[in-house]
């Protein structure tokens, strides 16, 4: 986390202010959704190519031990491989952690049977760090491929992260992102 946020250009790093951050994502809730609908009218590549270094740039300056908002408000699904390898840390049979700690959700996927994350430490880090599900390695998803397909989570995600609220407000500061291109093919 240290040598990352070393690696931040900005010369203020991106302070964590979750009271905020839930205010101004909530203000923004409108334009943010007129945004994001615009932006599914690109073409995939392109808007991984403007994303992408966006991403890894607020990510540099953002210090997830500040906020862990994702990890107190939302909890991750865990597919079979998770659960195979944190019981296997616990020591626990699979059933017996699934019976522990997850619940089936409406899609009967396992979730957390409660957030914040039992796993979340006072700290805010997590005790099961190197073996998290695959879910929380990849939260908040904008630095995936095909940005497109997953504008909608990224919308709710806005509201659950301030990396991801930084991330779009960013890109609308992009030339010919926000305002109407003349050029053809985005
Ligand atoms: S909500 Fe975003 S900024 Fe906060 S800990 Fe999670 S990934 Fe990091
Ligand atoms: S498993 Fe760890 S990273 Fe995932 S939500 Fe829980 S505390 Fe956060």
């Amino acid at each position: 986390m240290f040598l990352r946020l070393l690696r931040c250009k900005d010369t203020i790093r991106i302070t964590v202010d979750l009271l905020r951050h839930k205010e101004l994502s909530k203000l923004k809730r409108k334009e943010n959704e007129k945004f994001l609908k615009r932006l599914k009218k690109f073409k995939p590549q392109k808007l991984d190519s403007l994303i992408h270094p966006i991403h890894d740039e607020v990510f540099a300056c953002t210090d997830c031990l500040q906020c862990a908002n994702c990890c107190k408000t939302t909890g991750p699904k865990f597919i079979e491989s998770d659960i195979t390898r944190i019981s296997k840390l616990f020591k626990m049979k699979t059933r017996e952690f699934e019976d522990e700690y997850l619940r089936k959700d409406s899609e009967g996927e396992f979730v957390l049977k409660s957030v914040p994350c039992t796993f979340l430490g006072a700290d805010n880090k997590c005790y099961i760090y190197d073996v998290r599900p695959k879910a929380c390695r990849e939260f908040p998803h904008t630095d995936r491929r095909k940005q497109t397909q997953i504008l909608d989570h990224t919308l709710k995600n806005i509201e659950v992260c301030p990396a991801v609220y930084e991330i779009v407000e960013k890109l609308k500061k992009i030339p010919g992102v926000t305002a109407p291109s003349k050029s053809k093919g985005r």
